[in-house]
């Protein structure tokens, strides 16, 4: 029995230690060490614990501490993440986000929910919620004055390449139509304080706007998503024909590079520092009272350091100011110098990181156009 037990121990690391099984087969954390024994897959904690809601499809143990018999192990031999890819991802739409290990639980829940519960990806040509180029629907939206969700009908239009929404049902006139191209989607549960909030970006007059979102169904917010990619996907192929398809998945949605309170002074560095809610969206840093304002009060364009931008570590010479959060940044444009303070080092190292891949990218033709009408702005 020791000895069989001991054949069969060695023959589950062989397999786990297959190159295609070193990354979790869900969300791409390397070191998985868990396995689902119904789909054949490898799977890192967090993946396994959002496989044990699915059941039906899918039973997971730990490959350190369960015990393997001869049949799980073998099957797991014949499967692996390899095939569990071709098989379950034959078929992801090139628009589609993958979901990492650091998104949040919702976007990771619907994509091993999507995969092997509902098999979206299985077969080719499937006819899914977000795919073909038109969606409406109810979304829950903060109302701008007192953070109430009220429900409003969202219109997503491929060939109007736009998103609308109306507030009250019947109504003919959208609120607000957003062109395709300036929109951005990013799943924020914490700051919305909802598991499915989601947050859409979009460019007025070059201002940011922020809508604030949920619903209640976490695989409608998720198509709603996706819908709003392929989309936009639509859009980029025609506009740039000759982009490849890497390069425009590449430019579909993007989190935010960084978030978080800094206290801030004015243009003349003597004013009071005021506490604010920062957000670094590539090369737009906004700053809000509250962090689920609709709009900023203020944008900065942060370029390249090519281009005379950089971010330091604490006040330029000469300057003083009163603040109480003691770790400093200036940030350094053509223009002129920004001063902030964070409450914590560790905070400011973060900044210092996210300003720093920011200002170490050379600019693109269109950065040059977004810097242009920065310089514009009175
Ligand atoms: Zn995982």
């Amino acid at each position: 029995m020791a000895a069989k037990n001991h054949r069969t121990g060695m023959a589950l690391k062989e397999v786990w230690r297959r190159e295609e099984n070193a990354i979790c087969a869900d969300c791409g954390k390397p070191d998985p060490d868990w396995a689902s024994y119904t789909l054949g897959v490898f799977i890192c904690l967090d993946c396994s614990r959002i496989h044990c809601n699915i059941p039906s499809v899918s039973q997971v143990k730990s490959l350190r501490m369960d015990h393997w018999d001869e049949a799980q192990v073998q099957f797991l031999a014949q499967h692996g993440n390899a095939v569990a890819k071709a098989t379950y991802e034959a078929h992801v739409p090139i628009y589609y986000y993958h979901p990492v290990h650091t998104d949040c639980q919702l976007l990771r829940e619907q994509w091993i929910q999507a995969k092997y519960q509902r098999k979206e990806f299985v077969e080719p040509g499937k006819q899914l919620p977000f795919s073909n180029g038109l969606k409406e629907g109810i979304l829950w939206k903060r109302g701008r004055d007192n953070g109430q969700y009220f429900p409003r009908r969202f219109l997503l239009s491929e060939r109007e390449g736009c998103l609308k929404y109306y507030t009250k049902q019947d109504a003919k006139e959208p609120k607000i139509v957003i062109k395709i191209d300036t929109i951005n989607a990013t799943f924020q549960p914490e700051k919305i304080g909802h598991p499915n909030g989601l947050q859409i970006t979009y460019l007025k007059d070059n201002k940011t706007r922020n809508i604030f979102l949920y619903h209640e169904d976490g695989k409608e917010i998720v198509d709603w998503f996706n819908a709003i990619r392929a989309v936009l996907f639509h859009y980029l192929k025609v506009a740039f024909p000759v982009a490849s398809d890497n390069e425009l998945t590449s430019r579909l949605t993007r989190n935010f590079l960084k978030e978080g309170y800094m206290e801030k002074t004015g243009p003349r560095q003597k004013e009071p520092f005021k506490k604010r809610w920062f957000t670094l969206d590539h090369r737009r840093l906004m700053y809000f009272k509250d962090p689920l304002d609709a709009f900023a009060k203020g944008e900065v364009f942060v370029g390249s350091g090519e281009n005379g931008y950089s971010v330091k570590q604490g006040l330029p010479v000469g300057v003083q100011g009163t603040f109480t959060w003691p770790f400093v940044i200036t940030i350094v444009t053509p223009d002129r110098d920004y001063l902030f303070t964070c409450e914590t080092e560790r905070d400011r190292q973060e900044w210092v990181a996210a300003f720093s891949r920011v200002t170490e990218q050379p600019m693109t033709p269109q950065e040059y156009a977004v810097e242009a009408y920065f310089k514009l702005k009175p």
